[in-house]
């Protein structure tokens, strides 16, 4: 039967809500994964920290290096030269065991910013570091300790920048000590097994910092053209590809260009990996000017996309469910209001529809002034029938009676059991049409009865009364009653009008 759309829109309205939440829930998820990568990767800065304040206090910061190193600003270039190679002959050693601990740079300034010794390249030096190295050049400038990320000439990576003074407290120049950003992957990796970290720089950097022979060390990146990546730190392929699948992606794409920090979930052979992408500031500048991303595979979001199915199974579920309830009810609503306005014995209309269907016609009479009339009738000596061939007999006789009638009225008519064996017919035409109508039930149920061979024959007495003219649906009910009882009492089987 009938079916409302309300369970189609219920449907709709519970799979807008679950996205929305669903949709919340994730993004709440990736923001967390932002800011839990950021504070993984500035706690892992105290370890680059403590290395190098270490090395700082215990290897550098000592009489014998100061010694060596303090007439190097004031001397001439020849005397220079000689402080250098004895400084290198005294930490050589110590640097190439340093590197064990994944210190990189080892590099003496002169107080006006001069390079005096990389220990990574100790055949350059004597350029001034001031626009390259904000980091050196504060540390001189202000005679403190600066540390940050910075790109430089050869390395990028956190820095740790030291001013050094002599006996006297005079200034004598700075020290770096620096882990290089590969090995602050592999500390960084360490700690946190199951993250693998890419560090990637922009590339208006490494165009306008590094040695123009040191760039053969960048590649460029794939996951946005406007990064570089340095070619020693080799990461594993499931990052690799990963990557390579992002440069398609215009929301990494648009957030990388504005150097937002940011997550994302990524599907790699049917495992979810959040990738998280912490931007990095130039410590000085306050510049963005590199990345450090994260991959890691994530438990929760493999859960969260299988309990997805599951939440959309069961809301499928509970709306087919409801839509089914909601089918029940109307269908078990429509048998009951048959039920309630239709007589059992006869499946025709009841006293009860009758009513309360003649009160709205006559209403609507009322307003539009069409013909309406009213047929009340009453099968003659019914009684006698029920008497000599049983209550059953009788019964099949009001069948045999609601048949012919029907086949004999429009559709449009309404035809009701009035109560035992009198009858309402409401149609929609004048007193005289009515009256015709009525003749021809008559000899139809008179004809009709004589060819059955289940039921005796009868006939019934008609009432006929025009509704043009009546007040209340009980004046008319009570005309039509007069009627009858006049056709009754002038010899039954007949209309009276
Ligand atoms: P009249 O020509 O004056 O109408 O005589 P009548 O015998 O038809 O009238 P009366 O009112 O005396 O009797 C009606 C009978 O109809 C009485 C009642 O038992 C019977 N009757 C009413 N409803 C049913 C029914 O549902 N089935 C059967 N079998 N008989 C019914
Ligand atoms: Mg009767
Ligand atoms: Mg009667």
């Amino acid at each position: 039967k009938r079916i409302d759309y309300y369970e189609v829109y219920a449907f709709k309205t519970f799979l807008y809500i679950f996205n929305t939440y669903k949709t919340k829930d994730l993004d709440s998820f990736l923001k967390l994964q932002t800011v839990e990568s950021k504070h993984k990767y500035e706690g892992m800065v105290s370890f680059p920290r403590n290395t190098s304040n270490l090395i700082f206090n215990y290897i550098i910061n000592t009489k014998e290096v100061i010694d060596i190193f303090k007439d190097a600003y004031k001397s001439n270039d020849v005397h220079k030269d000689i402080i250098r190679k004895k400084l290198y002959t005294h930490l050589s050693t110590t640097y190439n065991n340093l590197k064990v601990y994944n210190i990189q740079q080892l590099h003496f300034h002169m107080p006006n910013n001069d390079s005096f010794l990389r220990f990574h390249r100790p055949d350059k030096f004597g350029d001034n570091l001031a626009t390259v190295r904000k980091t050196v050049a504060r540390a001189n400038g202000h005679k403190v300790k600066v540390e940050g990320f910075e790109e430089g000439r050869v390395f990028n990576g956190y820095r740790f920048v030291y001013p050094l003074f002599d006996e006297k407290e005079n200034h004598i120049g700075s020290v770096e000590i620096s882990h290089s950003i590969g090995s602050f992957k592999s500390i960084y990796q360490r700690a946190f097994k199951d993250i693998d970290l890419k560090m990637i720089l922009s590339k208006d950097v490494v165009s306008t910092k590094v040695f123009k022979d040191e760039k053969k060390n960048y590649e460029q990146c794939v996951i946005n053209e406007k990064f570089m990546y340095q070619k020693s730190m080799i990461m594993k392929k499931y990052v690799e590809e990963i990557s390579e699948s992002l440069k398609n992606r215009d929301d990494v794409q648009n957030k990388m260009n504005n150097f937002e920090d940011f997550s994302i979930s990524v599907v790699y052979k049917k495992c979810y990996y959040v990738v998280s992408f912490i931007p990095i500031k130039n410590s000085i500048s306050k510049k963005n000017v590199a990345y450090a991303i994260s991959f890691q595979k994530s438990k929760y979001l493999s859960r969260f996309y299988k309990d997805s199915w599951l939440h959309i199974i069961s809301i499928f579920s509970l709306s087919l469910f409801i839509t089914l309830v909601f089918y029940y009810i109307s269908k078990y609503h429509v048998e009951l209001k048959r039920q309630v306005y239709h007589d059992s014995l006869m499946n025709i209309y009841n006293r009860r529809f009758f009513e309360t269907y003649l009160a709205e016609a006559c209403h609507r009479q009322q307003r539009n002034g069409a013909d309406l009339s009213l047929i009340m009738f009453d099968v003659d000596h019914f009684k006698h029938i029920n008497d000599t061939h049983g209550h059953d007999v009788g019964d099949e006789a009001l069948i045999a009676l609601g048949e012919i009638v029907t086949n004999n009225t429009r559709k449009s008519d309404i035809f009701a059991r009035w109560g035992g064996e009198e009858f309402m017919l409401l149609i929609e035409a004048n007193e005289t049409q009515a009256y015709k109508v009525a003749e021809n039930l008559r000899v139809a149920i008179q004809n009709g009865t004589k060819e059955l061979v289940t039921v005796p024959e009868f006939s019934c007495s008609f009432g006929v009364a025009g509704l043009n003219n009546i007040e209340n649906i009980e004046d008319a009910c009570k005309l039509v009653d007069e009627k009858l009882y006049k056709a009754k009492d002038g010899g039954r089987n007949r209309v009276v009008i």
